[in-house]
């Protein structure tokens, strides 16, 4: 018989939640992973169905983004898995709603905008249960998206990543595998500060440019619901030809587990910064390591968007949020990677040893790890 308590260790999950509500085709899990910081943010993932495994693996990228970036949170994640037979978005809503619902009394997990959700869904869940960060202006949001935390975030990661890398930001050559909320900022920010974004790919293909491609241009086609591969310029590929281009930077914004022991071989960059969660399989990521490409990895890179949700709802204004993104994120980055230069050891390993410390702390205070303190 399997193991229903896998894959879990002493950190968590706390609680993994199945959640089903026929009359509006909800099907969706929940996952708490660690609550010994606080409560839980977890992203809501509106995508193809990822199983539990995959989702405790999310959940705990998030406690230590959470802890790495000294927020006073634990991570967690929520799954909406797609309706059998009901067209996507028909009654997105009230799938949405209903998993708030259906949340109302889990007062140790706090929604969080992730892939495939934004500012609207968030208002949605603010509306059944209060527990929702990342919202729109009107309910007391700074627009996360619009100001592109993740990116403002991922583009200081880079930057100071290159300083291991022995090449600048200027002129260099970046391929974006994901074109949503945090792709589309991350090169708008990696552009007006001087590198060439030659590659970018999303559901719909791969559009590559090598002397590089109009963001702005790009950005209002997907904000019409097209796909980048419906510019004008640029050579159309396959979604998966982005994992081949000629680039020194490469940064997956897309799903989990996009390079894996079967592709990364394929990989030309010299330096890859995780945008999505989990986006490196763990032997590729050792791969790449073993190569002497450069990873960072996703919950020190990708965390601006965490915090700014966190600070959103204390109060903070836009740029006391950029500030402490830029600050934690160019702080943590070098760290691991000084760790890395030092003692040869995994970016992941490193990071890991840095978010652990403060969970390890304050599990210690604790009589129970998974339990709300109340
Ligand atoms: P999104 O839904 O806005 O965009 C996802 C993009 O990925 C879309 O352009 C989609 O077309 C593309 N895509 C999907 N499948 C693809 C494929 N096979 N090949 C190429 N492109 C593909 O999502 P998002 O909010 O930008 O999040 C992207 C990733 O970043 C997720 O892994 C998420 O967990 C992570 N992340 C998000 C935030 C945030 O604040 N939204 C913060 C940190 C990390």
């Amino acid at each position: 018989m399997t193991d229903i308590f896998d894959p879990s260790d002493e950190f968590g999950p706390a609680r993994i939640i199945q959640v089903r509500e026929p009359s509006v085709g909800l099907r969706a899990t929940v996952i708490i992973d660690n609550v010994a910081l606080g409560p839980a943010i977890g992203g809501l993932r509106i995508a193809s169905a990822g199983s539990t495994a995959d989702g405790c693996r999310l959940a705990r990228t998030m406690t230590l983004k959470s802890a790495a970036a000294d927020l006073p949170h634990g991570g967690g994640v929520a799954m909406l898995h797609p309706a059998p037979g009901s067209p996507e978005n028909a009654c997105r809503q009230h799938r949405v709603r209903a998993l708030a619902c259906a949340l109302r009394s889990e007062d140790q997990f706090i929604f969080a905008p992730d892939m495939g959700s934004g500012e609207t869904a968030m208002a949605w869940i603010r509306d059944e249960n209060g527990r929702a960060v990342g919202l729109p202006r009107e309910l007391g949001g700074i627009a996360l998206s619009r100001i592109g935390a993740a990116g403002w975030g991922l583009y200081h990661a880079t930057e100071v990543a290159l300083r291991y890398c022995g090449f600048k930001l200027e002129d260099a050559r970046v391929v974006i595998q994901g074109f949503g909320t945090v792709g589309q900022n991350t090169a708008r920010y990696l552009v007006e500060n001087g590198a060439v974004v030659v590659g970018i790919a999303d559901s719909g293909g791969t559009l590559h440019h090598p002397r590089g491609l109009d963001i702005a241009e790009l950005v209002a086609i997907k904000a019409k619901g097209g796909s980048v591969v419906d510019s004008s310029e640029g050579e159309r590929l396959a979604p998966d030809a982005a994992v081949d281009l000629d680039c020194d930077i490469w940064i997956p914004a897309a799903g989990s587990d996009v390079i894996t022991p079967d592709n990364a071989a394929r990989l030309k960059a010299r330096l890859v910064v995780e945008a999505a969660d989990a986006s490196l399989a763990p032997a590729a990521e050792r791969y790449l390591h073993e190569k002497g490409i450069i990873c960072v990895p996703d919950f020190i890179a990708n965390a601006g968007g965490l915090i700014g949700a966190a600070m959103e709802c204390r109060g903070a204004n836009k740029t006391q949020v950029l500030s402490a993104i830029k600050e934690k994120i160019r702080r943590n980055t070098e760290k691991v990677l000084q760790s890395v230069e030092t003692d040869g050891t995994l970016p992941r390993e490193a990071a890991v040893r840095l978010a652990m410390k403060p969970i390890v702390k304050a599990m210690s205070y604790r009589r129970w790890s998974g339990l709300s303190a109340d």
